[in-house]
């Protein structure tokens, strides 16, 4: 569970908060290690977040001692896409790190978007 909850940027963090139940969120899926939840800003019919229970800032940041949390969201994104009925046609995964991929939230957060034909490159 979130056991570097004293840590300063844990307690600003607001997907630790949603976490710890302090700010709402649609959560769709609750794992051992991992919470998924509907994105506020949604860019497709489906548009989820998969994140660690404890706060890791991004996926630079993992390492070997994350493992199994980090099977988990790979596993849970594809509990999501099952449930949200995705799975045959095809999802995106996306984790964005640093400035020039737009990461905004510094808690390390796995995208699963589908529902709709995406194009390729990314913008
Ligand atoms: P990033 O750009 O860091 O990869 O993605 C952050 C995502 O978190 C964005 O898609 C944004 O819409 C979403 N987000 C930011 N704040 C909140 C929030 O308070 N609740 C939820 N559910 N999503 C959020
Ligand atoms: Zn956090």
């Amino acid at each position: 569970m979130a056991s570097n909850v004293t840590d300063e940027t844990t307690q600003d963090c607001i997907f630790c908060k949603i976490v710890n139940g302090e700010i709402p969120a649609d959560i769709v899926l609750r794992g051992t290690h991992t919470i998924a939840f509907r994105d506020i800003s949604p860019q497709a019919p489906t548009h989820v977040l998969v994140i660690p229970r404890i706060h890791i800032e991004h996926a630079a940041a993992v390492e070997p001692n994350h493992a199994e949390i980090v099977v988990e969201m790979l596993t849970a994104a594809r509990e999501v896409a099952a449930s949200e009925e995705i799975l045959s046609k095809g999802y995106r995964l996306i984790l964005n790190v640093g400035d020039d991929a737009g990461n905004l939230v510094p808690h390390l957060h796995l995208h699963v978007i589908g529902g709709r034909a995406m194009s390729w490159p990314p913008g």
